[in-house]
């Protein structure tokens, strides 16, 4: 049957508690007043960290702020940022060829040095904020399993390094003879490392919310945005209509990331909701397990990888499972459904410290919780930001694809620019992919969809 498409956009109500989300928070079911207000300057669409960075960047060191009302389908950061792996990961090199292909090799440059840059963005924001998030910085290890994946990895960096196009000064190669004890990876072929963090992503985003509302933040949880129209009353307004009332706007932002085309249905084909999955892994109290000082990548080949990052309280937390569910489309394209598990991935990470990492087979370690999320991933892997085509007052800041984390803050930044000062997109600084334009929603081709189309191929064949 097919799905009415304004009520398959939306997130789905009751999701499953991520590790994040499991321990109530104030801020979770927070309406800042009881009412609606009728009229506000700017109403910003999602609670993750897209919305709340731009918030934080529209008030910020404002003497005229305006008045904002944020507006969230479910609870307080209840969307991806409220589900993910909490890892800060740049891509500071395996994406380049991928990238440079699509978009040409200074743009791949730029790309990385974007993320590259965004560790040190968040660490100055949570330690100006003083924002209690678990926040760390670390190397990342990108570990291959794969023979020829590692050699391939390694020739690829060499004539990156040779080319001289791309900063890869904060990125070093380890060839397989050191890559097991230095990763502390059994079986690794090849290791790749450069400068991350990890962090508590929802702890995050509530810290901000709850300086936000000091500022004068109308926050409004389980309150989703039915439809944005022209204001009849008032020309060059918007009227945002929810069932608790309607808001009349100058700006709007959409932070709506997976579900930005149940408001904006020219974002249909350009951003698709993609399922992902992540859990918690913990060994008993008593037991002193070793501390893994790094985050980690685990490819196990081209297309199945892993991402893990320790927690302070000797915890885990790894996402990825690909290799269980990528093949079945209708597991994760296209689907929204974070209130149930995939079943598919469900025993997927038993055991998973003591298959993978030297000295942890008598850990003990259990996976004690798992759960789904929704990411937004656009289909030439590059974010949409900026004033939406044809639709003056209104912008957008979604799409971020497998990893927003190391994209987001900056891209908020940017987007208050524009929509608070006038700032075109190029005046921003942010990296041109990035900019949302008709011929991007408009794009017969589709790099996502044909890497993924092998994959699906095969299963069919099946
Ligand atoms: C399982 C998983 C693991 C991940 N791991 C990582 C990782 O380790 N590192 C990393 O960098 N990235 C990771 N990501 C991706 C990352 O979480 C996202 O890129 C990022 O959180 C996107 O933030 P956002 O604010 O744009 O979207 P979201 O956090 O999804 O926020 C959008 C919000 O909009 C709300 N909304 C939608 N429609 C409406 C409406 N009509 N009205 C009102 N509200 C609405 C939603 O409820 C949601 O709260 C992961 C994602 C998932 C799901």
């Amino acid at each position: 049957m097919m799905a009415n498409h304004n009520i398959a956009r939306l997130p789905v109500p009751n999701p499953v508690d991520s590790f994040w989300t499991a321990e109530p928070k104030k801020l979770d079911n927070h309406r800042s007043t009881e009412g609606l207000p009728s009229n506000a300057d700017i109403v910003i669409i999602g609670s993750g960290l897209s919305g709340v960075a731009t918030a934080y960047f529209l008030l910020k060191d404002n003497p005229n702020p305006p008045s904002i009302v944020l507006l969230e389908a479910r609870g307080i950061c209840s969307g991806a940022t409220g589900r993910n792996g909490g890892h800060v990961k740049p891509d500071t090199y395996s994406d380049i060829p991928k990238f440079a292909k699509l978009f040409g090799i200074e743009a791949a440059a730029e790309l990385a040095e974007f993320e590259a840059s965004h560790v040190y963005a968040v660490k100055d924001l949570v330690q100006k904020e003083r924002i209690d998030c678990d926040f760390h910085v670390t190397r990342a290890l990108d570990v291959y399993l794969e023979p020829d994946h590692a050699k391939s990895v390694e020739a690829t960096y060499n004539s990156v390094y040779k080319e001289g196009r791309v900063n890869l000064s904060d990125v070093t190669f380890t060839s397989e003879q050191d890559a097991e004890r230095i990763s502390g990876v059994k079986n690794a072929k090849a290791l790749v490392s450069y400068t991350a963090a990890h962090l508590w992503p929802l702890k995050l985003v509530h810290g901000l919310v709850e300086k936000l509302i000091g500022k004068g933040l109308n926050v409004q949880a389980h309150t989703p945005a039915d439809s944005v129209q022209e204001s009849q009353a008032k020309t060059g307004s918007w009227l945002i209509k929810t069932s608790r009332g309607d808001i009349e706007a100058k700006q709007v932002i959409h932070a709506t990331n997976a579900y930005v085309s149940y408001l904006l249905p020219e974002y249909r084909q350009s951003i698709t909701p993609v399922r992902g999955v992540c859990c918690h892994i913990q060994g008993p109290q008593k037991k002193k397990n070793p501390h893994l000082p790094n985050t980690y990548g685990i490819r196990f080949d081209e297309v199945n990888n892993d991402y893990l990052i320790p927690r302070p309280d000797g915890s885990i937390i790894v996402g990825g499972a690909r290799e269980a569910f990528w093949h079945k489309k209708n597991q994760y394209f296209d689907n929204i459904r974070d209130d149930e598990l995939v079943k598919e991935a469900s025993s997927y990470f038993d055991n998973y410290m003591q298959k993978y990492f030297r000295g942890w087979e008598d850990s003990d370690m259990k996976v004690q919780r798992i759960w789904t999320g929704i990411l937004g991933y656009s289909f030439d892997y590059m974010p949409h930001v900026g004033q939406v085509p044809d639709k003056p007052g209104q912008f957008i800041i979604a799409g971020f694809t497998g990893y927003g984390m190391p994209k987001i803050l900056l891209c908020g930044k940017g987007l208050a620019a524009m929509a608070r000062d006038g700032v075109s997109f190029e005046a921003t600084g942010l990296p041109k992919p990035f900019k949302t334009t008709v011929v991007r929603n408009r794009s017969q081709s589709n790099p996502l969809k044909e890497s993924l189309q092998t994959l699906w191929e095969e299963q069919a064949k099946l």
